[in-house]
């Protein structure tokens, strides 16, 4: 299991540090829950995107791009992340953003990633929602090839075999963490969207035989698709490593309980999630898959769903720069805020 063999630039701030939140465990009061702090990934505040970016750019550098474009939601962090690679390796960057979310928001549209999308010197163009956005994009690609751009084209999220790699890296990374300080893992849970993150870590997992149960909790779509995708994407994940078929369909669980109402829409324990990791553990989660995903621990830890003994690693994948474009959504969870001024 060679990584090595692939071509990679060097953008993350590896490895990100895995941390005990004893302060969250105890007011669940029940298993030991750890943290893989992939929001530390050092690109443009971080995010699980780096690690995919780290073998997708590499690839765009070797074909002689000058230009590389995504898509994603408007609010997306991979689409920031993007930006700030293409900005540190001399590359164009054009995006286009979906108006997912049907938001009118004057800080979901032009602040948190957008204004840190439009910083790293990307062009960014939006779509009404419901489209093939994949395919909108290589039409703008073809555009630019045209004048003679030489484009990259990234996959929303970075969800292909190629940017998975940057997850069978995590899982390397994260048992030989556990290995390091003998931490036996017993679950891991994070949120899962494109499919990326859970098919590069269930292809990494199960390259080096290291049992660890891996529970992706949905951001998106329901659960036979989401399985069905990570399922699709780990097998050709698999064969790219050169260890084809050690994904079974069964390794592959996401639970889609905690979507709401839809993509990028809070729920009340996305919010409860959020105030929680940010007042017992000082830890910024967002508000479209690390809040839905730590939702999933909680309510999953609160139903007893796993051992009171057992111990969970939760990989938090960042997204913290969109809580600046959930303002309203945002304002007045927890217990902080104003208090009067006291009188003399
Ligand atoms: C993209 C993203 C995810 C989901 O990862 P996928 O590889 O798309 O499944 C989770 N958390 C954050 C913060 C993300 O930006």
């Amino acid at each position: 299991m060679l990584l090595s063999r692939f071509p990679r630039v060097r953008l993350g701030h590896l490895p990100t540090p895995l941390e005990p939140m004893p302060r969250l465990s105890e007011a669940l009061g029940g298993p030991e829950i750890w943290i893989k702090r992939d929001d530390c990934t050092g690109l443009a505040t971080g995010g699980n995107k780096t690690r995919k970016l780290e073998f997708l750019m590499a690839e765009a550098l070797a074909e002689g791009a000058d230009m590389v474009m995504t898509q994603g939601a408007i609010q997306s962090n991979h689409a920031r992340q993007t930006a700030a690679a293409a900005a540190k390796l001399g590359l164009d960057c054009h995006l286009l953003l979906e108006d997912r979310t049907g938001s009118h928001d004057e800080n979901y549209n032009r602040n948190g990633n957008v204004l840190l999308d439009h910083l790293f010197g990307a062009t960014t163009e939006r779509r009404g929602p419901g489209l093939d956005m994949n395919a909108e994009m290589e039409a703008v690609a073809e555009r630019f090839r045209a004048e003679g751009r030489k484009v990259y084209t990234i996959p929303g999220g970075g969800s292909n075999p190629t940017g998975a790699l940057g997850y069978v890296n995590c899982a390397f990374e994260l048992v030989g963490q556990a290995n390091d300080r003998g931490l036996v893992i017993d679950h891991i849970v994070h949120a899962t969207g494109s499919a990326g993150t859970q098919a590069g870590l269930v292809t990494g997992l199960r390259a080096i035989n290291a049992d660890i149960p891996l529970l992706g909790i949905g951001v998106r779509a329901p659960k036979p698709k989401q399985e069905e995708n990570v399922y699709n994407l780990a097998v050709a994940t698999a064969e790219k490593l050169g260890c084809p078929g050690v994904v079974a369909r069964e390794d592959v669980v996401a639970n889609t309980d905690y979507v709401g109402e839809g993509y990028g829409i809070p729920t009340p324990g996305c919010l409860e999630a959020i105030a929680m990791f940010a007042e017992l553990e000082g830890i910024l989660l967002d508000p479209v898959y690390s809040g839905k995903g730590a939702a999933g621990l909680i309510d999953l830890v609160r139903k007893g769903h796993f051992a009171s003994d057992a111990r969970i690693v939760f990989i938090h994948t960042g997204g913290a720069a969109a809580l600046f474009g959930y303002l309203s959504a945002l304002e007045g969870i927890g217990r902080g805020g104003d208090v009067p001024v006291a009188a003399e």
